[in-house]
């Protein structure tokens, strides 16, 4: 029985990982879950999977949990705040960790997994790009087994060799080809995206996901960050990293080898797939994911991507070429930036405005701690904020 504490239960990823659980109970136990605010869904999450304990995010959430628990006999333990958040997720009971929180809020949690030697499984892609080999390195001195999650990163690792060592040369692979759906406004005039609402940004064409990771979607960031991602993973550098516009999202990322050959990873795109592969790893199990039906979908199609409609690509690909805390300004930046659009307070092209300017107005430095790593992205935000205030005048 593997005893698996979700990080982000209430999440898009948090409630497709609790279906796939569900669906094997001789398998698998939940041991601890955790939300930010939404009280009710954590709480009903508890009725039905029994875990020991439950972390939310501020002493008034944790009273209201525990008062609905109480009323219905559930013996969970509530606790609440980052602490708590990095003891179900380091805590001696647990196998393995999935780590679903949006945005940087999940480094800690994340990490104290990986100090634990846990089995991550990674699904919080801001986290490992903030903090990159001081990541990695965690993993490695301390036993952790990191499995992705995110669809593409989850193909890339099933197109690798079992052996792969995180060196592209050693075992012949020429690139890594991440595709990208391009998001609902891939076709739309680019003269007319400052208008678009963050509803319409939230509509992907193949995808239901949280409203973060849909703007980033819609503005490419998201693919962005995957790129960073990948190299951290599997240790590519940024030009053997290439993004490819697959607008079906049948093919979830490819890898390309010297002999000419290129494996790729296909299904139909449903997140179930990825997190049912990294829980039963090495082994497979059924996730509820309906078998893909080709000749139902018809046709394939590719594009380049065009870093003029996409800047926000371009600017991920400049971080992870200068490297230290680079990244960690542009994922701060534009965390700022999308919850400024989403609460309409910026229009969607400014976005990647506000992130241009951090990167241009704060030098970055060496990520030679995660100290170090929290005080840029303190200073990114600030800057970020301080700009996102001033478009508003
Ligand atoms: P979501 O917004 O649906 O859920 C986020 C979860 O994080 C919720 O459970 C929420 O309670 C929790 N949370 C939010 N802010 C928090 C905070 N400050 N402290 C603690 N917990 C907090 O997001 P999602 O779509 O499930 O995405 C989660 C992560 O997975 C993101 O990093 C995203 O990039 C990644 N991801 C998601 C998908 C997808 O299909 N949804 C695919 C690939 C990767
Ligand atoms: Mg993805």
């Amino acid at each position: 029985m593997q005893r698996i504490t979700i990080l982000g239960a209430t999440g898009s990823i948090g409630v497709s990982t609790l279906d796939v659980l569900a669906r094997h109970p001789e398998r698998y136990s939940v041991y601890a879950l955790s939300a930010h605010s939404r009280v009710d869904e954590l709480a009903a999450q508890c009725a039905q999977f029994r875990p020991a304990r439950a972390v939310v995010g501020d002493a008034d959430s944790a009273r209201k949990l525990s008062a609905l628990l109480r009323a219905q006999n559930i013996p969970t333990e509530v606790e609440y705040g980052e602490a708590a958040l990095c003891a179900i997720a380091s805590a001696a009971e647990v196998d393995a960790v999935m780590a679903a929180i949006v945005g940087a809020a999940g480094l800690a949690p994340t990490l104290a997994a990986a100090r634990a030697g846990k089995k991550v499984l990674l699904a919080n892609k801001e986290a490992l790009v903030m903090s990159g080999q001081l990541f990695i390195d965690a993993v490695h001195d301390n036993g952790a087994v990191l499995l992705p999650i995110d669809s593409e990163h989850n193909a890339v690792f099933q197109c690798l060799p079992h052996t792969y060592g995180r060196a592209p040369g050693a075992s012949g692979v020429a690139k890594v080809m991440l595709t990208a759906s391009g998001g609902p406004f891939r076709t739309r005039a680019v003269d007319t995206l400052d208008a678009v609402t963050p509803d319409q940004a939230c509509k992907h064409p193949t995808w239901a996901m949280g409203r973060k990771i849909s703007v980033d979607s819609a503005t490419m960031m998201n693919k962005g960050l995957e790129v960073i991602e990948a190299h951290w993973l599997f240790g590519v550098p940024a030009d053997l990293i290439e993004v490819v516009i697959h607008p079906q999202s049948v093919i979830h990322s490819m890898v390309s080898y010297i002999d000419g050959s290129v494996l790729a990873q296909l299904g139909n795109p449903d997140m179930r797939t990825p997190i049912a592969h990294a829980l039963a790893y090495p082994e497979r199990i059924a996730s509820g994911v309906a078998q893909l039906d080709l000749t139902q979908v018809g046709t394939l199609q590719f594009e380049r991507p065009d870093f003029e409609r996409f800047p926000c690509l371009a600017l991920a690909y400049t971080a992870l070429r200068a490297g230290g805390t680079a990244p960690a300004l542009l994922n701060a930046a534009n965390e700022v930036a999308v919850q400024a659009f989403l609460d309409a307070r910026i229009g969607f092209r400014d976005i990647d405005r506000v992130i241009a300017h951090v990167m241009d107005s704060i030098p970055h430095g060496a990520a030679a701690s995660i100290a170090a790593v929290m005080a840029q992205d303190a200073l990114a935000r600030a800057s970020a904020t301080s700009y996102v205030n001033g478009m508003m005048r």
